[in-house]
């Protein structure tokens, strides 16, 4: 299916069916699956065959709609989770334990954020943070003998800022390390991180993949192209034998294709059985059926929605990538020349009291915590999700208190636009 174009593998990757199958993949609504003789169910758990015992594990449904992202992003196998933070945690812990190190954007979702620096730091891994537009001799400063990832976000949530990726990449694979990219945003239909040197990719469907604001799910993928074994002191625990697998050497049995999925699933999944359920990913796979088509939608419907903010009086800013003033327009011409996404951040002269009574104002946009799906929504984060901040602490954190983050849904352009309109009237 992976020499096929995107278009194609979003509505038939993943899954071929036999003559006489179900043209549409089956819900395979089972914990268990059965055998004959224990000898042939030992060896699915000696890792000596493969095949499905137990859904924490591996599941058909999953696996079907995860072979269908791997091939989107060009990857050679892929998992899927409960949700994109689980996605990010395994990526992340399935080669940085206790003593080990982190460097990651500083630019990131704040939930990612708050997983590195806090929880993961509880677990004895610490993180240095960088700005994503950092030189890359100060991107240099920030590794140490211990580093064992790179981390970033394509586009990211919410600042929008667009992440180099070939820089991040050199400087990962300059240490001997991975560069990991959460490509929620972009989507594979927008940018693949793989072909640009990002080594594993991370999504939380819950936002476009999904689309409809269905069902919360997460993915990773690998490219398959981290050469471990040549940095085998770096990565025990894909390079040297697994006592909780008979001695298996990840890299050595499964390969550069298969080893960081397979350990991935074989302790990570196993321990911790962040899980996505196959109803969930059959959601999740008919929200990839339309991926390609939605994405051009969204980024239209973005970038006219940005267009109109910009020349608007009532407007102080527009951050989109999308726009030829914006700090970021020349990375994502380089790394989104099909559009970046339907998320348009703003800011409104009269700050926080004028946002609020913007956004009290709009019709077709409601105000929710979700973006990335159909309905067009938004977010004043000074007064919902960093309200316990001042208005000083929000703008050194770069989110000013008349900030609204817009999610341009799949609507008509010029409906949104004139909502916006009426609603900017009563600022
Ligand atoms: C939402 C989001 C996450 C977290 O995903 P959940 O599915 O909500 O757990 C991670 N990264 C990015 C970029 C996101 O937008």
């Amino acid at each position: 299916m992976s020499h096929y174009r995107p278009e194609t593998i979003c509505v038939q990757g993943g899954y071929t069916p036999g003559s006489g199958e179900p043209r549409q993949i089956p819900i395979v609504q089972s914990t268990t699956f059965k055998y004959a003789t224990s000898e042939e169910m030992g060896k699915l758990f000696d890792l000596e065959a493969s095949g499905y015992f137990y859904s924490r594990l591996q599941n058909p449904t999953c696996d079907a709609v995860a072979a269908k992202i791997a091939a989107l992003e060009g990857g050679t196998a892929a998992m899927l989770t409960s949700s994109g933070q689980a996605a990010n945690f395994f990526a992340l812990f399935n080669i940085a334990s206790c003593g080990d190190h982190i460097v990651s954007s500083s630019s990131i979702y704040g939930g990612t954020f708050n997983l590195i620096s806090v929880t993961m730091a509880k677990m004895g891994i610490e993180a240095t943070f960088v700005p994503p537009d950092c030189t890359e001799a100060e991107l240099e400063q920030a590794f140490r003998p211990n580093t064992k990832a790179v981390f970033g976000e394509t586009i990211a949530n919410p600042a929008l800022t667009v992440l180099d990726i070939e820089k991040f990449a050199r400087a990962a694979h300059g240490h001997g390390v991975p560069l990991i990219v959460d490509n929620t945003f972009a989507t594979p239909v927008g940018c693949r991180p793989f072909d640009w040197g990002a080594d594993i990719v991370t999504h939380s469907t819950t936002k476009y993949m999904d689309g409809h604001g269905v069902a919360v799910g997460g993915a990773v993928v690998d490219s398959g192209k981290f050469d471990w074994m040549a940095h085998a002191e770096k990565f025990p625990g894909l390079c040297t034998p697994d006592e909780s697998y008979h001695g298996i050497t990840y890299a050595e049995k499964f390969g550069q294709a298969g080893a960081f999925i397979t350990k991935c699933t074989a302790q990570l999944m196993r321990d911790f059985g962040c899980t996505q359920s196959p109803q969930s990913a059959f959601y999740l796979n008919l929200g990839l059926e339309s991926l390609h088509v939605r994405m051009a939608r969204h980024c239209e419907n973005g970038q006219a929605v940005a267009e109109f903010l910009a020349s608007h009086p009532a407007v102080e800013a527009v951050h989109y990538c999308g726009l030829p003033g914006d700090p970021y327009h020349a990375l994502a011409e380089k790394y989104l020349p099909r559009g970046s996404c339907g998320v348009v951040s703003f800011e409104l002269k009269g700050g926080r009291p004028a946002a609020e009574a913007f956004m009290g104002r709009l019709r077709l946009a409601a105000i929710e915590t979700h973006v990335a799906d159909a309905r067009t929504c938004c977010l004043n984060p000074a007064t919902s999700t960093h309200r316990q901040m001042s208005d000083e602490q929000l703008s050194a954190a770069g989110i000013p208190a008349g900030l609204v983050r817009m999610s341009c849904g799949l609507e008509s352009a010029e409906d949104l636009i004139d909502d916006i309109r009426q609603a900017l009237e009563a600022v």
